[in-house]
């Protein structure tokens, strides 16, 4: 059996409008690399013709060309994985199908791995994206990174050349929920970083909506540690604090000036500022508890309905 060296990860979800050219697009240029090379196409349940593409272009081209194929979405996460999983490279590049990754730049990768770099991570100019998801992304970046342990970059996506060592690594974290941008940062190693242009997707649209933007950020916060729980804890003393101090006020107001009692507006709100509050933590807790839940369950991640190789049995359990 040849040596593979390099192996492209592609997640594609109802990628039929550029999967072809994506495909020409990448073999053209990795056949300008040296050393054997390999693409593992993972269809993450497309309902369109992209597992239709994917057994040709298997066929087409026995051996460099693979893929899994999920029984149902099970998300980019997910396709990720299994991709990985199956990837026998000496290092894996994980792309996305829609082009807006540009192939050219694994030759760069490629040379900075050569270097003894275990991560090489391309990372997107914002340029031409609108201000509005520029701004949140700032500040959200800035806000995590005061929260989480684990450093993110805007910009920076999943995009990235892994070495072997790394690619074990996280297939070494069993997690259900995976948010991989704050796991590759987790395993470390070295890494280096570089800018490239942002490219507008051509075809196809964005699966991204803003409630799912939304939905990921909050995973980014809560798969790490536990200091929002903590945070509640800080922001329940501070409230107890401030009404604690104003007891005193009150008492002392009475005592000093007599017995003055309206107030009715002040009881309305400290009464349901703190049941929102208190709403938000035991919502907090809840997203915590329910993580749990989903780990202990022990479910696999996707399940595999076929590769290249024919129909699958089950596979893809956690442990
Ligand atoms: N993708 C996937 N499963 C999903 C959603 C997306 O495998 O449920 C793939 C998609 O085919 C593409 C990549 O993930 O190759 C990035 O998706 P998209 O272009 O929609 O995201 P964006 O570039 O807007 O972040
Ligand atoms: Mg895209």
């Amino acid at each position: 059996m040849v040596r593979v060296l390099l192996s492209i990860v592609v997640p594609c979800f109802n990628e039929e409008d550029v999967l072809d050219r994506f495909h020409d697009h990448v073999t053209k240029e990795l056949d300008r690399l040296e050393g054997e090379f390999e693409l593992v196409y993972v269809d993450d349940g497309s309902r369109d013709r992209t597992l239709a593409l994917l057994q040709r272009l298997a066929a087409a081209d026995p051996g460099r060309v693979r893929y899994v194929s999920f029984s149902r979405n099970f998300g980019k996460e997910a396709a990720m994985l299994a991709g990985l999983r199956h990837a026998t490279g000496d290092a894996v590049v994980i792309m996305d199908a829609d082009l807006q990754h540009p192939p050219e730049l694994v030759h760069r990768m490629v040379a900075l791995h050569a270097e003894g770099y275990d991560q090489v991570v391309a990372r997107r100019t914002r340029e031409g994206d609108r201000v509005t998801r520029t701004l949140t992304a700032r500040l959200y970046y800035w806000a995590i990174n005061r929260l989480v342990d684990v450093e993110l970059v805007d910009g920076v996506g999943d995009f990235r050349l892994l070495s072997r060592r790394t690619v074990d690594a996280l297939l070494g974290l069993g997690e259900y929920n995976r948010f991989s941008k704050g796991l590759f940062s987790w395993v470390g190693f070295r890494t280096t970083t570089f800018a490239y242009e942002n490219a507008v997707r051509e075809q196809g649209r964005s699966k991204w909506t803003f409630g799912k933007l939304l939905n990921y950020g909050l995973d980014g916060l809560l798969s790490f540690n536990n200091k929002p729980l903590r945070a509640a804890v800080y922001l329940g003393l501070l409230l107890v604090s401030l009404a604690l101090a104003y007891a005193a006020w009150i008492v002392a107001d009475a005592l000093l000036n007599g017995v003055d009692t309206p107030g009715y507006v002040t009881l309305l709100v400290a009464v349901t500022a703190l049941a929102g509050v208190q709403m938000v933590m035991v919502g907090l807790i809840g997203e915590y508890v329910g993580r749990i839940y989903y780990e202990v369950k022990r479910r696999p991640h996707y399940l595999v309905a076929e590769t290249e190789t024919g129909p699958q049995e089950q596979e893809g359990r956690a442990d």
